[in-house]
């Protein structure tokens, strides 16, 4: 939602003439950013994917490396890893958190593998601490994909200033957003360095036209970081939100056998990009039909990602027996309507409207069979 100072500051910096990729905007909103989380770096670029990217070659990722990544993510994770001729190896999910599972990693460890990206799905913090001991143990390294995460925390430390880098995503679906845009923090100078030579073609920003290296052209405009600015500085309201919705959706849907809520665990602070709820006993043409039925009643709601390791591009890679709990849940899980204009009232109604259903649902089992 754009209702803090985004026309006013976007406004300036056309005003100002300064539209493109250098601005007093991208300064600020990096140093903003950096702040907000508890690092000493951000780096902006085009977008969430980007930033990955840009993580990826930050940490030295080479062709034939390998990365361990979880499979219920959003596509973008793995493909960032395919972007540098690395290869992603999926690991399943926790039923509780549905993020990595950190017991399974250590056997998906092999000489070529090079780090780790955990992904705090759907705004909930991935169980960093474990993953990190198993890093130091084995000299990987460690990127949050924090694109779905902004403002969570994890021990009391915001997402993103807990892996040796971590990137953000400021799509329009996003928590916070610039339209398009994304950004890499760290507390590792060189990662950060190494990330803005990549961000600019290669260039170390030494010699004029002087390139070591192969670059991209990823940078953000000082447009897109007016709106940033804007949205940072009410990053409290647009958190808040979130947890405000999700606080409906718990009081509403808490006592009702039929569906599994977002887990509530000690130590972390759940920014519900959105609320998401998984249907027990459900097979993927089920989950389908109620979708469908939900979206006759005026409620459009979304299937979890498909897990990474039954796509086209990486089907072949793992067996799909290795991913019991992703292959489970990616079929019985939805995403109900989460964004920041949503009403109490909206969150009732529909509510009211999937228990019914589901109600309905379950009679119509237990009279089939
Ligand atoms: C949105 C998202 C991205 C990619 O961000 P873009 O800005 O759309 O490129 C990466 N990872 C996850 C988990 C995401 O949800």
């Amino acid at each position: 939602m754009l209702n803090g100072k985004e026309e006013e500051y976007v406004m300036d910096a056309v005003t100002s003439t300064w539209i493109s990729s250098t601005g007093a905007y991208i300064d600020r909103f990096e140093r903003m950013f950096a702040e907000f989380c508890g690092t000493t770096y951000a780096v902006s670029c085009v977008n969430g994917t980007a930033a990955l990217h840009l993580a990826l070659l930050a940490h030295g990722v080479q062709p034939g490396d390998e990365i361990i990544v979880p499979t219920v993510t959003f596509v973008a994770t793995a493909n960032a890893v395919t972007y540098c001729g690395a290869m992603p190896v999926f690991v399943d999910s926790q039923p509780d958190t549905w993020n990595i599972d950190p017991a399974q990693i250590e056997e998906k460890i092999s000489p070529r593998t090079k780090g780790i990206i955990c992904v705090s799905l759907y705004g909930h913090p991935a169980d960093m601490e474990p993953v990190l001991r198993i890093a130091a143990k084995r000299g990987l390294f460690v990127i949050e994909d924090a694109a779905e995460a902004f403002g969570a925390m994890y021990q009391g430390k915001r997402v993103g200033s807990i892996g040796h880098s971590a990137i953000f995503s400021f799509y329009g679906n996003k928590i916070i957003s610039t339209g398009e845009g994304g950004m890499v923090v760290t507390n590792d100078e060189r990662i950060a360095k190494a990330a803005r030579m990549y961000r600019g073609q290669g260039s170390d920003g030494e010699r004029k036209y002087w390139f070591p290296e192969v670059g991209y052209n990823y940078r953000m405009t000082n447009v897109a970081a007016a709106i940033g600015c804007a949205q940072l500085e009410r990053a409290e309201w647009h958190i808040d939100r979130r947890r405000r919705i999700a606080s409906w959706y718990r009081e509403q849907l808490e006592g009702c056998p039929l569906v599994q809520l977002p887990v509530q665990k000690e130590g972390t602070f759940n920014v519900y990009w959105l609320f998401s709820v998984v249907l027990h006993e459900y097979t993927e043409d089920r989950r389908q039909k109620l979708m469908d039925r939900l979206s006759e009643r005026g409620i459009e709601t979304r299937p979890f990602f498909y897990p990474l390791h039954i796509l086209p591009p990486y089907r072949h890679l793992q067996p799909l027996r290795d991913f019991p709990v992703a292959n489970r849940i990616c079929a019985q899980g939805i995403n109900l309507p989460t964004y920041a204009a949503l009403r109490e009232e909206d969150v009732t109604d529909i509510c009211g409207c999937l228990i019914e259903l589901l109600e309905n649902d379950q009679s119509d089992e237990r009279g089939a069979s």
